[in-house]
């Protein structure tokens, strides 16, 4: 593909390259490692230097471990803490939930501080090819007869802008995308939104390997529709956090900082998860769920991860996502740059709904469901304690699944999730 050429200008410098990639998350970084793989020229920005923080539970599933071996990471890495599954505990019962074993996942899932992790995938994407800038953001898109074809960059913090000219655009700047909002991307309110808290503890007690997950989070006598969780990282430290959704009828009075408190104050005080054992401040940050983000490409620009709200609205889960419609979008240019057929890149939000818009669809649904407390009360007292139906919702809402050609739980999966429309 062809070469970076600098181009100076009377009052900025102009750079030029086949693909802008804004945001050097896990979808960024993903999407610039995909492009590069395929020998395209591409520039990865990122407005934070590494090593940099990310509010997250840091926990990956089977799903994410998939989309970081499709990056070329060794998982088997000292810094990744493996998990076997999940450990469930509500007030009626603790179970402990292996990942399924399927042909297309993993068996185990990870986890990392996003401080290391993201780090890692940027990385990895440096070395495929791409061009990695720190320290500097995009403000503004270039648009030229409808076509983003660009962004005015400078470093963080203030200094002299540039243009940056490409042939595409990723807009990967995570959940507050203010360069895909600046060309129209807006959020769709009918659909999910999350917010959720997390605090790093160096804590006596070790989870051991598994992800434990509290399904029935209470603030006094009202149950929340949200989840806490306590995840085990390789330093020994655990990564402590609580979420809630905006369906919850109360959504608006209650902070993600009072669903943390709840939850902190429903672990056992012999655990150590207290101000003593704290490493850092309670941080956090939203989850925009079900693609709650629309369009999700404008002609020259792909929204990835976060800024396409992509988020899983049955787990939270979004670093999967953000890497898959990362490559997806960057599989997308590739196509369309070598056909030199522009217009290829612009199927992507039809491949979003393809591969995502039934399974969200059901997603949003059962939130809306859980946002009802008596839906929830029922669902923690009756479902949770059903260790047959616990397993299919482990496979169900972590979206794993060997799709019709697997077991009879695959199959069961598929046809409901055939039943929804792909919106
Ligand atoms: C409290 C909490 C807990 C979570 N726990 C989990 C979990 O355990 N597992 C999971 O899978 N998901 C979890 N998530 C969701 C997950 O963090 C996100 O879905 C994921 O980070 C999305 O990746 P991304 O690449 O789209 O965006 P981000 O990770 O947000 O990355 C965006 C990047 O773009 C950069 N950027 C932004 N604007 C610009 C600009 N203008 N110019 C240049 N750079 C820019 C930012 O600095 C950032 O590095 C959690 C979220 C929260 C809030």
């Amino acid at each position: 593909m062809g070469e970076s050429e600098v181009v100076t200008g009377p009052t900025n410098t102009s750079q030029r390259v086949d693909v802008l990639v804004v945001g050097a998350g896990p979808g960024g970084s993903a999407a610039a490692y995909h492009l590069a793989r395929h020998g395209i020229d591409v520039l990865l920005l990122e407005r934070s230097a590494f090593p940099r923080d990310k509010v997250c539970g840091d926990g990956l599933t089977p799903r994410g471990v998939k989309a970081l071996q499709r990056m070329g990471v060794d998982v088997d890495e000292p810094g990744f803490e493996r998990v076997r599954g999940l450990r469930i505990y509500s007030r009626k019962v603790t179970l402990e939930l292996p990942w399924p074993r399927l042909e297309r996942y993993p068996d185990f899932g990870l986890v990392r501080t996003r401080r290391d992790f993201d780090e890692l995938l940027a990385r990895r994407a440096q070395k495929a090819g791409a061009v990695l800038r720190e320290g500097t953001e995009a403000v503004a898109p270039l648009v030229r007869d409808g076509w983003v074809e660009g962004a005015v960059v400078r470093p963080t913090g203030g200094g002299a802008s540039a243009e940056v000219r490409a042939r595409f655009v990723v807009a990967a700047d995570g959940a507050s995308s203010r360069l895909a909002g600046q060309v129209g991307v807006r959020r769709d309110s009918t659909r999910p939104l999350g917010i959720a808290a997390r605090r790093y503890y160096r804590a006596v007690r070790s989870p051991g390997p598994w992800l434990e997950v509290w399904m029935d989070l209470w603030d006094g006598d009202s149950l929340m529709p949200g989840y806490g969780w306590l995840f085990p990282l390789a330093d020994g430290r655990v990564n402590v956090g609580a979420g809630l959704l905006n369906t919850f009828r109360d959504f608006r009075n209650v902070s993600a900082q009072r669903v943390f408190d709840a939850f902190a104050r429903m672990l056992p005080a012999d655990w150590g998860v207290g101000e003593d054992s704290a490493d850092g401040r309670v941080l956090s940050g939203p989850l925009p769920m079900g693609m709650n983000r629309t369009p999700q490409a404008v002609p020259g620009m792909l929204v990835v991860g976060d800024a396409a709200g992509v988020v899983n609205p049955f787990n939270g889960e979004g670093i999967a996502y953000a890497m898959e419609s990362g490559e997806v979008a960057a599989e997308l240019i590739h196509d369309a740059l070598v056909r030199r057929r522009p217009g290829l890149a612009q199927m992507y939000p039809a491949v979003l709904r393809e591969r995502y818009g039934r399974y969200f669809h059901v997603g949003r649904r059962f939130v809306r469901l859980i946002g009802n407390p008596a839906v929830m009360r029922t669902f923690t007292d009756y479902g949770l304690p059903q260790e047959w139906l616990m397993r299919f919702a482990l496979r169900f809402m972590g979206n794993l699944t060997d799709g019709r050609s697997g077991d009879v739980q695959d199959r069961l999966m598929d046809a409901l999730v055939r039943l929804a429309p792909a919106s």
